[in-house]
């Protein structure tokens, strides 16, 4: 059976199929081995089912085929075209980033080479003034493309930078409304696998954008919810037992203080690059000025 089909679902007791420990209800990984079950970790890229791996670029990206995924949630899985379109175009442009980069390092060297070499045959055979310049000007070409694929790589990185946050952001919004409930930042951010303050500021762009709602609850904590979500319905405990995977018997859950052992945690990744945070910071200050208002 090809890989793509295999589905790869728990014990008929719900515990992994490698080590037979717990798995995390909510994202169906083993809290012992890490190890991936069900459809909800079926990469949409290569349909294998795998765990996904923090990335310092591209956030989080498969173990096996290595293009961009979000992790696993509380949702049902990752099959929303639009969002896997996506991250599979932050990959193509981490991809361009990433080529145009190495090229431009190469055209600075062959640059500096050539220049230096032009200026010490001018110093030694001292031709016409004419012939200098031309010498000059062609020995500076690689040092004026290398400059040229340097900004085509930041625009890259930009259009990369773009997309994952695209995609993540249609992500929370799919899975607050499969909910149906507000969640705080906090647990939104052990979801997508970022770091809070990173979450927040996504938050705050969607919320700004009237795209999801925020709440106060009476404690005084900002909770965020899909638009059709009544005001203010708080987390509820994880359900007792999970759903169970077509083939395989009841499965028994784990508590939720499970999901702070495994392997994927908001702290492995590190902070999006500067160009997302700036991207925010006009949305992050209007936040603060609406949340200012009496
Ligand atoms: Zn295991
Ligand atoms: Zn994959």
């Amino acid at each position: 059976m090809p890989v793509s089909l295999i589905p790869y679902n728990p014990n008929p007791d719900g515990s992994c199929r490698n080590c037979r420990s717990a798995l995390n209800p909510e994202t169906w990984l083993c809290v012992r081995c890490g190890t991936a079950h069900g459809e909800k970790n079926r990469c949409p890229h290569c349909r294998t089912v795998a765990r996904t791996v923090p990335h310092t670029a591209l956030w989080h990206r498969c173990s096996v085929c290595g293009k961009p995924r979000v992790p696993p949630g509380p949702s049902a899985g990752t099959n929303n075209p639009t969002v896997n379109q996506t991250l599979l175009q932050a990959g193509q442009s981490n991809r361009a980033a990433t080529i145009l980069k190495l090229l431009s390092y190469s055209l600075f060297g062959l640059g500096t080479f050539t220049e230096i070499g032009t200026l010490l045959f001018l110093w030694v055979s001292e031709p016409q003034r004419l012939t200098s310049l031309i010498a000059l000007a062609f020995a500076s070409l690689p040092l004026l493309l290398a400059i040229f694929a340097r900004f085509s790589a930041s625009q890259s990185v930009r259009q990369r930078d773009k997309a994952l946050l695209f995609a993540y952001s249609e992500h929370v919004i799919g899975t607050l409304e499969q909910l149906d409930r507000s969640v705080e930042a906090k647990q939104i951010a052990g979801w997508l696998g970022l770091s809070v303050p990173t979450t927040e500021t996504l938050l705050t762009k969607l919320n700004t954008d009237d795209r999801m709602r925020s709440d106060i609850t009476d404690e005084g904590e900002v909770v965020y919810g899909a638009l059709g979500t009544a005001r203010v319905r708080l987390e509820s405990p994880p359900p007792t037992r999970v759903a169970v995977p077509s083939n395989a018997g009841p499965v028994e859950t784990h508590t939720s203080t499970a999901a702070s052992d495994v392997a994927l945690t908001p702290s492995d990744v590190s902070e999006p690059n500067d160009l997302v945070d700036a991207e925010f910071e006009e949305a992050d200050s209007s936040a603060s000025k609406r949340q200012q208002r009496p």
